[in-house]
């Protein structure tokens, strides 16, 4: 259907009309069913179709579907803060639910900026990013992000408090003959150089994803990196903001993305997972630290939204985490993520075009190239990854290929993220599907 409610190529191509679901599929109204192996864009973590988060949200529905936070708390939002901050890494005592991933970033830099200004530090302005990230595409989101592309035409509406270091992507970046160790090291001191440059005590925050989800395609940091990040924040008193709005709430196997790096942050964003793609649900996690410091100071954060700890998005959070708990979810996606990622290095390992296969769980990235041994990118204008969107699609499978050498450094990639729920046969389906279409967008590329 040529639809009327999305922009741009969307209005040109006929998209199919989703109108059911079942387990890890989606169904169109031809009849036509789609193997979900990325969640959408990493979201529908439980898969599709009706499910105990379906209930829980129509109960809630029923019994009180709204009730504006400057008059009430309601139960599910007392709830499930609960059960965050319960699960949540050491120090972060407080949350603050909003209703998807630019919302939560926005309130963690907002809070930064805040939290110095109640601790008498009010020249501490600077918020420092890395090149090649996605925090959002709402304004301040955008101007923390680190994708040129997107960030292109707005760039005149952008913060100029937003500040980049590279991104750390051994495979890609690393020089000749460096060590994953020494790699990290350098990169992670470039926010040592930064803050050094900006004057420290005029820097409040440091913003990354700890596992580089849209813009990277399932990029783990190497060993040692987050925890000399880590170092550096304390040592200049900087706030270290985790974005686990893609690769948390279980998506790489563990709750926190960030209990793989064993460090603590000062907040963390969340977003996607928590409400499965059944409720537009985020939240922003923050220190007990932080939060003394403002109910010290002025007494409120100076933030808001008319949709903020909505009753049936933290109902269904809620159903999400017993969904979790109850079917032992996290151990499936550590399970499955391992079954996949061998799958697709045995299956595409040795593949020309295919230069590297990573990822954490059940967040895994392919990246291709047109030259396997310089790991030069393809031509952006063959539009690789738009291709196989299209030719996957035909397949019957969802995954998010992305792409284009935007930054004149970064291939196309693809990124799968299927529900947690999948089994083998799901795994087998996923790899034959995306060879199929792989074989498709090759051979066109190539003719
Ligand atoms: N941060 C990250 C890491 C994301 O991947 C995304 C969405 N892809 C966002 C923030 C923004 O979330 P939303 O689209 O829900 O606003």
């Amino acid at each position: 259907m040529r639809s009327r409610h999305l922009f741009g190529r969307h209005t040109k191509a006929d998209l199919p009309v989703a109108v059911a679901g079942e387990g890890p599929y989606l169904i169109d109204a031809e009849g036509r069913r789609y193997l979900d192996a990325c969640g959408g864009a990493a979201v529908s973590c439980l898969g599709h179709g009706p499910n105990p988060v379906t209930e829980a949200a129509k109960d809630q529905l029923d019994r009180m579907a709204y009730a504006h936070t400057s008059f009430f708390t309601s139960e599910p939002a007392e709830e499930l803060a609960d059960r965050l901050i319960a699960l949540a890494p050491q120090g972060i005592e407080r949350v603050y639910f909003v209703s998807g991933g630019s919302e939560a970033t926005e309130a963690a830099m907002k809070l930064a900026r805040q939290y110095f200004l109640e601790t008498g530090e009010p020249e501490r302005r600077h918020i420092i990013a890395r090149w090649q990230s996605y925090h959002g595409n709402t304004l301040g989101a955008l101007s923390a992000g680190g994708n040129r592309w997107r960030r292109g035409q707005f760039e005149p509406l952008l913060s100029g408090a937003m500040h980049h270091i590279d991104a750390c992507h051994y495979w890609r970046f690393a020089e000749e003959g460096e060590g994953p160790e020494e790699y990290g090291l350098r990169v992670a001191n470039q926010l040592e150089e930064k803050i050094l440059a900006l004057g420290p005590e005029t820097v409040a925050a440091f913003i990354a994803e700890p596992v580089v989800g849209a813009t990277m395609g399932a990029v783990p940091a190497v060993p040692g990196y987050f925890q000399r990040i880590r170092e550096i924040c304390d040592q200049y008193g900087v706030l270290l903001i985790l974005d686990e709005v893609m690769c948390g709430t279980g998506r790489t196997g563990t709750l926190f993305a960030s209990e793989q790096e064993g460090i603590f942050p000062d907040m963390v964003c969340i977003a996607k997972g928590i409400g499965a793609g059944i409720q537009p649900l985020g939240a922003m996690l923050c220190s007990d630290k932080i939060f003394a410091a403002v109910e010290a100071g002025s007494g409120f954060f100076q933030h808001g939204h008319t949709y903020i700890g909505h009753p049936v998005a933290t109902r269904a959070g809620l159903a999400v985490l017993d969904e979790f708990e109850k079917h032992d979810l996290l151990s499936n996606v550590r399970e499955m993520g391992n079954r996949l990622m061998t799958a697709l290095i045995g299956r595409f390992g040795n593949r020309s075009h295919v230069g590297d296969i990573r990822g954490r769980g059940l967040f895994l990235g392919l990246e291709l190239v047109d030259n396997r041994m310089t790991k030069t990118p393809f031509d952006p204008s063959l539009n690789l990854h738009a291709r196989i969107k299209k030719a996957a699609m035909a397949e019957g499978l969802m995954c998010y290929p992305m792409g284009g050498t935007v930054d004149g450094l970064r291939g196309d990639h693809i990124l799968l993220a299927p529900p947690y729920t999948i089994g083998e046969e799901h795994v087998e389906e996923i790899v034959d599907k995306l060879d199929r279409a792989l074989e498709v967008a090759f051979e066109q590329v190539a003719a």
